[in-house]
């Protein structure tokens, strides 16, 4: 085993109160840490380090936890840049764009959908994600499905089936029929690649019945609930997550005080995505009520290539701390911890001891400037189990 000590930190957030200014981040300043078989082994004072077998020199820059992107739709083949133009043109978003991606995706082979999703894994690492999750979604058949999260599983062990994205179009006549089908045999191919279960509960996709419906058989199958709610109306999504026991509910921009207060009084994590509301010209989800309100708050790309074709965290924090008043401090533990939580991890997402050695060193001398300077390429060095990330995409 050999131990590398990261040395010359200028400001190293932990997100462990017990460490530092005592503050929810865990701020050491002048600082150092030091990485042993993959994990954080011990985090101190720069002067107080002890001798490691490597060491690497951060050069004062400030270094955060890696960034745990806990809502991807990462496996598709295609774009959709008309229909954003168009959307911005005017046109409202309304979700029936997802079949678009479905026919492309089907169409595709393997190494094209593997390249794809490289490609946005390589993006998403070189600007600071150690952790992601992905869903499936733009199959929609047995088959497609199945190797969406086969794709997946290569890149990720947080996977998520999400046969319940929409009811495809060749199923409009009979959607009974296909949440049988998610129910059933896709669920039976999927769940051995997945470790999650979502749907997508809103206008326009799947009512309360039909999500509880899905949600259950993945529980009874082993998998674990998550669900989108409550992005494009109020709705049952909230309610139906809690009640279930849910690790998140995503979006939750139109929420009702009882959902607030259900939220607020749950372990379920509210995972907001100003990335989709930001490239939908929608209305922000209200983090500051969430907050205010002593609700778990993420936030996550929702990366995709309808509604937020977005692999940057940074350009997420920026949105939270600028359009859903969150300060610069909530917005990155939301990035990192929150997303950690929303993924019931307690191994990545911070920088204490037992840890991953999964950090984010920026061209920057605090953490605030991911807000602070949007658009500016802040990350510099990312490095995952205590190694140099690899961040290029072949
Ligand atoms: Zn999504």
């Amino acid at each position: 085993m050999t131990a590398t000590l990261f040395s010359a930190i200028g400001e190293l957030v932990t997100n462990d109160p017990a460490l530092g200014d005592g503050s929810a981040l865990g701020i050491v300043r002048d600082a150092a840490l030091v990485a042993e078989d993959g994990r954080v082994v011990w985090v101190g004072s720069a002067d107080e380090a002890p001798a490691a077998d490597e060491r690497v020199d951060l050069g004062g820059r400030a270094v955060v936890p890696g960034f745990v992107d806990s809502h991807t739709h990462l496996v598709f083949a295609g774009e959709r840049s008309a229909e954003f133009a168009a959307r911005m043109a005017g046109e409202p978003y309304t979700g029936g764009g997802i079949m678009t991606t479905v026919a492309a995706t089907r169409a595709a082979s393997d190494a094209t959908l593997r390249a794809n999703a490289r490609r946005l894994h390589a993006e998403m690492t070189a600007s600071g994600t150690t952790t992601i999750e992905a869903k499936s979604g733009y199959g929609l058949t047995v088959d497609d499905e199945r190797r969406l999260l086969s794709i997946s599983r290569e890149l990720t062990a947080e996977t998520t089936f999400l046969g319940a994205h929409v009811v495809p179009a060749e199923s409009a006549a009979d959607r009974a029929g296909y949440v049988a089908l998610v129910c059933g045999a896709m669920l039976d191919a999927c769940a051995p690649h997945a470790r999650w279960i979502d749907v997508f509960c809103d206008v326009g996709a799947f009512g309360e019945d039909e999500a509880r419906a899905v949600l259950a058989a993945g529980a009874a199958a082993g998998l674990l609930p998550r669900l989108h709610g409550n992005q494009l109306a109020r709705g049952p999504g909230v309610r139906l997550a809690v009640e279930l026991g849910a690790a998140s509910v995503d979006h939750c921009n139109h929420l009702t005080e009882d959902d607030v207060e259900a939220l607020a009084s749950s372990a379920t994590v509210a995972t907001l995505l100003p990335g989709a509301d930001f490239s939908t010209r929608a209305p922000y989800a209200d983090a500051r009520r969430l907050l205010d309100a002593g609700a778990t708050v993420a936030l996550a790309t929702d990366c995709n290539p309808g509604s937020s074709y977005v692999t940057s965290m940074p350009l997420v924090i920026a949105l939270a701390v600028r359009e859903m008043r969150m300060t610069p401090g909530e917005a990155l533990w939301a990035a990192t911890a929150g997303g950690a939580a929303a993924l019931r991890r307690d191994d990545v997402g911070r920088l204490g001891p037992g840890a991953r050695a999964d950090l984010a060193a920026l061209d920057a001398p605090s953490y605030v400037h991911l807000a602070y300077r949007p658009g500016a390429p802040l990350v510099a060095d990312v490095f995952t189990g205590g190694r140099t990330a690899v961040t290029d995409k072949e």
